[in-house]
C-alpha cells in the first residue's frame, strides 16, 4: 500500500501560500510594468505594489519600510551584509566574530574574507548548540567590526539569545548582523528591540516564493550603517541593489509576510503541540535521542538521532515522507553536518540523524502517520542490522 505524501521539510523550503500565489498572478499577466518606469501607468502600478510589499515585509519585523531592501534571498543578503561591512569598516579593524554552526551563506563568506585578510573567530557551541556569551564578549577586541550570529539554526532549530547578543554588541559598539532566515515568520523578530543592526530574511521560508528575500539595515541618522551594493548596475533599491525588480516575487513576499504576521502566534502554538506529539512518540524508541535538547529552539523542528542506523536508510524506506538528513544545502555531499559535529556528536551519530520540520500545512493526521511509519521503518532496519545486534548484545555503546 502506498502512503500519501507527507512534507516534513519546511526548514528547506515551504509551500507557497495560495494567497501569495494569487496575489502574484496579475503581476505576471496584465501588470507587467517595470517598477522603475514610473513615467507611465504600467510602471506606477508595479511601483505601488512594491511600495505595499515593502510595508508588509517591514511590518513583519516591526521595521520601517525604508529599512528594507529587496534581494534575491538570504544568501545574497548575507553576502551583502558581511562583505560590505568588511570593506567599509576595514580602516577600523579586520575582525569578525561568528559561530561554527552558522549557515554556509555566512561561513563561506567569512572564509572568502579570510583570504582577503580578515581575521575571523568561529565561536564554539556546547552539546545543545548554544554559544557562551562570556566568550563572545571576551572575543571582542578593538579590531572587531562585526558580530554575525544567526537567530535560529536551520538544522536543529536551536536559537541564539539574540537580545543578549544585541546588548553586548551595543555595549561594545560593534555592529550586529543576524541571519534570521529560519526565525522570521515563526518567532517575533524585532531588530529594534533586539539590538540587531542588519538582518537577512528569505520569503520561501515563510510561505512566499523562492528567489526573493530582503536585507534590513537599521536607520541610524547620526551614524548611518555603511552598506553598499554588491550587485552593481542601475539605481534600484536606493542604489543598494542593481537590477530590475522582480515585482511578482516581491508582491508574493509581501502577501506571505502579511499572512505570517497575522498567523504566527497561532501557528507557533499549534506547531509546538504537534512537534511535541511527534517527539514524545518517536523518542520512546530505544537509543533514539533529540539533538539540541533545549527549550531554546524553534517550535516546528526536531533533529533526531536514531543510533546505529543511517538516517539515509530511513529516508529510503520512507519515500513518501520528505525529511532531511543534515541541511538541504549539504545534501548530495557525504560530508557529515558541521552543525551536529560542532555540538559534539560522533560522525556515526551525525549520519544517524534526521531533521523533521513541520509547517503551517502539517496536519495532526500527518503527524500520526509519520510517527507510525518512522517507528516501523526504524524497527525493520534495526532488526536486520548486525550493528544493532552488537549493540543489543552489549558489545557497543
Ligand atoms: N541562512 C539560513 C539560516 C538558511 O536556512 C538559508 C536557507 N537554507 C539561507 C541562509 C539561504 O537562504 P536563501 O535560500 O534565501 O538564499
Amino acid at each position: 500500500m502506498s502512503h500519501p505524501f507527507i512534507y516534513m521539510d519546511n526548514c528547506a523550503t515551504t509551500k507557497l501560500a495560495t494567497e501569495a500565489f494569487t496575489s502574484m498572478l496579475p503581476f505576471m499577466e496584465s501588470n507587467y510594468g517595470n517598477a522603475s518606469s514610473t513615467a507611465h501607468k504600467a510602471g506606477r502600478i508595479a511601483a505601488e505594489a512594491v511600495f505595499t510589499a515593502r510595508e508588509q515585509v517591514a511590518a513583519l519585523i516591526h521595521a520601517h519600510p525604508k529599512e528594507i531592501t529587496f534581494t534575491s534571498g538570504a544568501t545574497e543578503s548575507n553576502n551583502m551584509a558581511i562583505k560590505s561591512i568588511y570593506e567599509h569598516y576595514s580602516s577600523l579593524g579586520n575582525h569578525i566574530i561568528t559561530c561554527k554552526t552558522e549557515h554556509p551563506a555566512v561561513l563561506e563568506v567569512c572564509r572568502y574574507l579570510e583570504s582577503k585578510g580578515a581575521r575571523v573567530t568561529y565561536l564554539d557551541v556546547d552539546a545543545y548548540g548554544h554559544i557562551d556569551l562570556s566568550i563572545l564578549e571576551e572575543s571582542i577586541s578593538r579590531e572587531t567590526i562585526l558580530i554575525a550570529l544567526m537567530a535560529a539554526n536551520n538544522e536543529t532549530g536551536v536559537t541564539h539569545p539574540v537580545q543578549e547578543i544585541g546588548a553586548i554588541a551595543q555595549k561594545k559598539n560593534v555592529l550586529f548582523f543576524c541571519d534570521a532566515t529560519q526565525a522570521v515568520g515563526i518567532l517575533d523578530i524585532d531588530p529594534n528591540r533586539d539590538g540587531i543592526d542588519i538582518l537577512s530574511l528569505s520569503a520561501h521560508k515563510f510561505y512566499g516564493p523562492k528567489g526573493i528575500g530582503a536585507i534590513y539595515i537599521k536607520r541610524k541618522p547620526r551614524q548611518p550603517i555603511q552598506i553598499h551594493s554588491i550587485i552593481h548596475g542601475g539605481k534600484q533599491e536606493n542604489g543598494l541593489r542593481g537590477g530590475t525588480l522582480n515585482v511578482p516575487a516581491i508582491v508574493g513576499m509581501g502577501t506571505a509576510a502579511e499572512l505570517a504576521h497575522r498567523q504566527k502566534k497561532g501557528d507557533l502554538i499549534r506547531l509546538s503541540a504537534l512537534r511535541d506529539q511527534l517527539e514524545q512518540s518517536i523518542l520512546q524508541l530505544e537509543a533514539t535521542e533529540l539533538n539540541g535538547k533545549t527549550p531554546y529552539r524553534l517550535p516546528h523542528v526536531s533533529n533526531i538521532c536514531f543510533r546505529h542506523i543511517r538516517g539515509s536508510e530511513i529516508m529510503t524506506q520512507l519515500p513518501n515522507i520528505a525529511l532531511s538528513s543534515g541541511s538541504a544545502c549539504a545534501t548530495g555531499s557525504l560530508e557529515p553536518s558541521h552543525v551536529l559535529l560542532s555540538m559534539g556528536l560522533s560522525t556515526d551519530d551525525v549520519h544517524s540523524s534526521l531533521r523533521f520540520s513541520l509547517g503551517r500545512y502539517t496536519t495532526e493526521k500527518e503527524i500520526h502517520q509519520t510517527i507510525d511509519q518512522v517507528k516501523n521503518a526504524v524497527d525493520q532496519i534495526r532488526e536486520k542490522s548486525p550493528i544493532w545486534q552488537l549493540f543489543k548484545a552489549g558489545l557497543l555503546n
